[in-house]
């Protein structure tokens, strides 16, 4: 097998075999299509920062071009590719025939590979290049076949492809796959580093410039105040119709479901696709009409207060204990000798309270009433003996839930506690019912009570406690446990806290990318 320095150069079905029998650990593959450039390096960086041997595969798929787009012009130097890959442990530069078993493969996709949800190739590029995800996936699925790799490293510059891609990845794959997405790398004037840049004339290459320059707009106007999508997506389009860009499309999506917004609520992906001189280039923009909002839930004891700090530190939002709140009102009806039941009163109280959350230095958040912090009063035990009855009374609920919907105005938290998805945050951008099952939160709570030195109770008590207490939640009237329809289910059984919130990082960086927010850190973590 030919070396290049440490780096193998894979020619055949065989040699690439073979290394993979030798490579024993791990691979973490980075699938493109050659003319390697500063975008494909950040892959290759970002799949050796996960440790595992890295795979970089060049191939010019056929079964992803219609005819009549660039399949014949579109660049091919391997030589280049083998000096742009330094890093990598192996290039492997498969043939048509190697991949299809014929060098004038079947492009009409017949029983070629997963079902791609219909929705997502409604819009977007899908409309405009019939069949395009059908042949990525042709191809992905013989890649990953023969690769059987650990990890797939892909670019968010193709944010439909890495969407559908993931939709049908566990498909795709025998063993377990994680998919790593890398935000966009630019050229210094803001056009993301496309392998088809190389074929623009000097001047269409300024020209090819505008592009980001008009999503630029676009996010400005959001800035002043517009919401409307068709006002955004004109906008755009206004701006490269008096170029010699084309536009095939400008759309305003919801960056999960890739259906179109009528209106900018929360994080959408506003995508442009343009024909400059003899090629088309894509581009996006996360738009933000506030900053974003997970709402975690779900029966008590599965660790959502835990999970809640863990989340709101790990991606720098603040951690809305919505729980505190309760409690602070509990306090202050102690405090002032109210009897738990809805009156005048408590109205009373309720109207002139004033309850104020900030945050300290370590993203804690301290809760004061009516000028009193009390961050820690509201854990002592006689609060906690209350609260669940203070919760109860609609009067209190209503004031809070207000409250809270206030917080939301500006977004940037996690927030935690009853019908934050449902009620309270029904436009959060992730929301998450977490469960396990009433065993495995027994076993938690004895775990959790001899580390303190008490003494529990046998686990089959405890477990019948909180089925008791999981019926009380599901029935009660006011605010009764339920998850929200399009909430994800992420159940805890048998996984750490910490594998928790990687996979709810994961959850989240699928509808808010890293690199959409200004606070956030654009280096990928696998
Ligand atoms: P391609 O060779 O164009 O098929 O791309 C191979 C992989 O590199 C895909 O996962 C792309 O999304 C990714 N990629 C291409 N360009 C960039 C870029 N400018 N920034 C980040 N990723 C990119």
């Amino acid at each position: 097998m030919p070396t290049k320095g440490a780096m193998v150069i894979l020619r055949s079905n065989s040699e690439l075999d073979q290394w993979l029998a030798a490579a024993g650990g791990p691979i973490h593959f980075v699938p493109t299509m050659g003319g390697l450039h500063r975008g494909h390096q950040q892959l290759i960086r970002a799949a050796r920062g996960a440790g595992g041997r890295v795979l970089v595969s060049v191939f010019v798929n056929p079964t992803q071009f219609a005819a009549g787009e660039d399949f014949t012009t579109y660049p091919r130097h391997p030589d280049r590719d083998i000096q742009q890959a330094a890093d990598t442990d192996a290039v492997w530069f498969p043939t048509v025939e190697h991949i299809y078993g014929d060098a004038n493969p079947d492009r009409s996709h017949a029983g070629s590979g997963p079902p791609i949800k219909p929705s997502l190739i409604q819009t977007l590029c899908g409309p405009w290049r019939p069949g395009h995800f059908e042949g990525v996936l042709m191809v992905m699925a013989r890649l990953l076949e023969r690769v059987q790799p650990a990890l797939v490293v892909m670019g968010e510059k193709d944010w439909q492809q890495l969407t559908v891609l993931r939709q049908c990845l566990p498909a795709l794959c025998e063993k377990r796959c994680r998919l790593l997405p890398v935000p966009v790398v630019r050229e210094g004037d803001g056009l993301p580093c496309s392998s088809r840049n190389s074929r623009l004339s000097p001047s269409q290459r300024r020209q090819a410039a505008l592009l980001p320059q008009a999503l630029g707009d676009a996010e400005a106007a959001v800035q002043a105040g517009e919401r409307r999508s068709a006002v955004l997506e004109q906008l755009v389009r206004a701006r490269l119709d008096a170029t010699e860009l084309r536009v095939d499309y400008a759309q305003l999506v919801h960056p999960l479901t890739l259906q179109p917004c009528p209106h900018l609520d929360g994080v959408a992906l506003l995508g442009v696709a343009v024909h400059v001189g003899p090629v088309r280039l894509l581009d996006h923009r996360f738009l933000l009409s506030r900053q974003p909002i997970i709402a975690i839930d779900g029966p008590a004891g599965t660790g959502k207060s835990t999970v809640t700090r863990l989340l709101a530190a790990r991606l720098g939002l603040l951690h809305l204990d919505t729980g505190a709140m309760y409690r602070a009102v509990a306090w202050l009806m102690l405090e002032n000798r109210q009897p738990i039941r809805s009156d005048a009163a408590l109205q009373q109280l309720l109207e002139t309270m004033e309850l104020r959350l900030a945050w300290g230095d370590h993203g804690q958040q301290v809760i004061c009433i009516n000028g009193v912090d009390v961050s820690d009063a509201i854990r002592l035990p006689r609060v906690t003996a209350t609260v669940p009855r203070v919760a109860a009374l609609p009067q209190v609920r209503q004031v809070l839930t207000r409250q809270q919907r206030a917080f939301g105005q500006q977004g940037g938290l996690v927030s935690e506690g009853r019908d934050m998805g449902t009620a309270v945050f029904p436009n959060a951008e992730l929301k998450v019912y977490l469960t396990a099952t009433a065993a495995e939160r027994a076993r938690r709570r004895a775990a959790d009570m001899t580390q303190r030195g008490q003494t529990p109770p046998p686990l089959a008590t405890l477990e019948a406690q909180i089925a008791e207490r999981d019926h009380l939640d599901r029935t009660r009237t006011e605010a009764p446990l339920r998850q929200a329809e399009d909430g994800v289910v992420v159940a805890t059984d048998g996984i750490t806290v910490e594998q928790v919130v990687d996979d709810l990082e994961e959850l989240f960086h699928q509808r808010v990318p890293r690199g959409a927010e200004p606070w956030a850190n654009t280096e990928p973590v696998a």
